[in-house]
């Protein structure tokens, strides 16, 4: 029997009374999202909620109907979260709605909807007093209809089983495409809206690399909105970079910004006031339109927010920031770290070739460590690197500011399964080394590597470990700290192990090697590499090899994403068949003196007496 059909007057009517009830339930009126947030919710420290001047434009824009995709593309502390979490908010109380939210895997999901977005769901009664029918990290259902489910990309069996209107994708940088045949990630989830009435989908990640960085993708296909200023004495407009940034070497407190127009200069409170006043236009100069994908980029020096209070204000802070990478370990990881999270921008690759052995060769130096040790010299300590018929051992010296001096490059001879072998060793490295302040010096940590015969090795180390020769073990991944911090016990009895982050070594020894020297009675660059014009460190250093330089830079890299902490790293790899223990010897080095870790000015003024 065929059900009897409502006449148009019924339905119409019927419609109606469903929006009144809904409206009477509420006890309050369809509010849009910029009129509601601040009415509504509340900040987990109890602070009214308020939007910052950026993200007006485009909280009127997440719920746009018109917009197939809105991204956002912002530094580290515009508040991006704060946006999101709000328009979360909005999207379960006002709209009820459906909402995935994707991170590139499931812990990333988890850590965010539980210790960020939760935090604002807790301080909102609007949120807090709803009735939950579910409340899980990754699956919250509301009795109001509102729903929210968070997944892992890496999971298309999760993408699969969701259903939503509202799709979120966070850090799509970090994004692993498998070699599944599915199809980009990022479209797989968007189809979760397919049919739906309200589509909504935002994107948002720093970006990685350049050409290779998805949000770089979405945004370019956007619109492409900036945040525009306009001078506070010239009245030009233009979007401000922290390139545009000034102040007296080793004083960062003295920055400011440059209009690149007049030229004038701008102090921190005209910054602040023209960000707040900014405009966003889009890539023709116009008001954003609708109807497109919409796109918009904030880079640091737009922050209006708090600065960290141990500065005089923001410019002051980042100027630090910039300081303190030419002074860090790895300076052009500090770089890469800097343009993705402050000026969210994605970077080239600064190093596109590595040194070439002539040139390396060139800038050896004329002295001679078996006749007497440069003064600066400290601290020396040795590598050995374990083959089937042979032990190849570097000796090192180092002084302040990382600074290091080769020393010598030793082939013992032998089957490392021979007593003898070993036996050679204990005499080479007890060899000293002439000091013009310290009469001479021996070793003070040598490292084996153990990554082969292992057991072999720690029966050499383990009784010498008093005498600090210790084991070492190459780790495989690619963002291992360049030393583990406290070594693991193993074999019987127990000898330390420490694990060596080999791709970070690298990255930093290829970096060093091309410092050039300074000009006469200038300090060397942090990190430079001396070597003497000697015989150990020839063309003809390591037997069969072609030589040192060859061997020290046999490796190529390729930059690959860490999952874990989402940087970009350098990734090393030896062509097959090419010789690279005098590389791996410099890395062991590295570590030994990491792991001493001495006070270089205590040691010198001992020397002095
Ligand atoms: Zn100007």
């Amino acid at each position: 029997m065929r059900e009897a059909r409502w006449t148009i007057s019924q339905a119409a009517a019927l419609t109606e009374f469903c929006r009144r009830a809904d409206e009477i339930l509420l006890h309050k009126p369809k509010l849009s999202f910029e009129e509601w947030a601040p009415r509504f919710i509340e900040n987990p420290d109890g602070t009214p909620f308020r939007f910052r001047p950026w993200q007006v434009q485009p909280a009127r824009d997440l719920f746009d109907l018109s917009l197939p995709s809105v991204t956002i593309r912002a530094y580290s502390g515009a508040g991006k979260t704060y946006l999101i979490s709000a328009a979360m908010c909005y999207a379960v109380e006002q709209l009820r709605e459906q909402i995935g939210i994707m991170f590139p895997n499931k812990d990333a999901a988890q850590e965010w909807i539980g210790e960020e977005l939760s935090k604002m769901f807790e301080s909102t009664p609007a949120i807090a007093d709803l009735r939950m029918l579910t409340d899980k990290v990754l699956l919250k259902v509301w009795n109001n209809g509102g729903k929210l489910s968070g997944l892992g990309a890496n999971s298309s069996t999760q993408i699969r089983r969701l259903q939503a209107s509202i799709l979120y994708a966070d850090e799509i940088d970090a994004i692993e495409q498998d070699k599944s045949d599915e199809g980009d990630k990022i479209d797989q989830f968007h189809m979760r809206a397919r049919g739906r009435k309200r589509q909504n989908k935002w994107l948002t990640s720093y970006p990685s690399l350049k050409g290779a960085s998805k949000v770089d993708a979405w945004y370019d296909k956007s619109d492409r909105c900036n945040l525009f200023v306009r001078c506070a004495k010239c009245e030009h407009q233009y979007v401000m970079h922290t390139n545009q940034m000034v102040w007296t070497p080793k004083k960062p407190e003295t920055a400011h910004l440059i209009c690149p127009e007049c030229k004038r200069k701008l102090k921190e409170g005209e910054r602040i006031e023209m960000a707040k006043a900014g405009e966003w236009l889009n890539r023709n100069r116009e008001k954003p339109q609708r109807g497109v994908d919409r796109g918009f980029h904030l880079g640091c020096m737009n922050h209006t927010g708090d600065h960290n209070g141990a500065y005089d204000g923001y410019l002051h802070e980042v100027a630090a920031k910039i300081e303190a990478r030419k002074t860090s370990d790895n300076p052009e990881k500090s770089r890469r770290v800097f343009v993705n999270t402050m000026d969210a921008e994605s970077f080239a690759e600064e190093m596109e070739q590595k040194p070439q052995p002539d040139t390396l060769y060139a800038k050896r130096e004329k002295w001679d460590p078996v006749q007497m040790m440069p003064p600066g010299v400290l601290m020396i300590t040795m590598a050995v690197d374990v083959q089937k018929n042979r032990l190849e051992c570097m000796t090192v010296g180092w002084g302040v500011n990382s600074e290091c001096w080769l020393i010598d490059y030793k082939v013992i001879q032998g089957s490392c399964q021979s007593v003898g072998t070993w036996n050679k060793l204990d005499k080479y490295r007890l060899k000293r080394w002439p000091h013009p302040h310290a009469g001479n010096l021996a070793p003070a940590c040598v490292v084996v590597d153990s990554g082969k015969w292992q057991s072999t090795i720690l029966e050499y180390t383990g009784p010498r470990t008093r005498a600090r020769v210790y084991a070492i073990k190459g780790a495989k991944s690619i963002d291992r700290e360049l030393v583990s911090k406290k070594p693991t016990m193993i074999g019987r009895p127990p000898a330390p192990q420490y694990h060596i982050g080999t791709h970070e070594a690298k990255d930093l020894i290829y970096q060093r090697l091309e410092l050039d020297p300074p000009k006469k009675g200038n300090t060397y660059p942090r990190g430079f590499i001396h070597v003497p014009e000697v015989e150990a460190f020839s063309e003809t250093t390591g037997g069969e090899a072609t030589g040192f330089f060859e061997m020290v830079l046999a490796e190529d890299s390729v930059m690959k994403r860490s999952t874990r902490t989402g940087e970009f790293v350098r990734f090393f790899d030896c062509p097959r068949g090419q010789r690279n223990e005098a590389l791996d010897l410099m890395v062991y080095n590295l570590a030994a003196e990491r792991i001493m870790n001495p006070n270089y000015g205590v040691i010198a003024s001992k020397m002095a007496k």
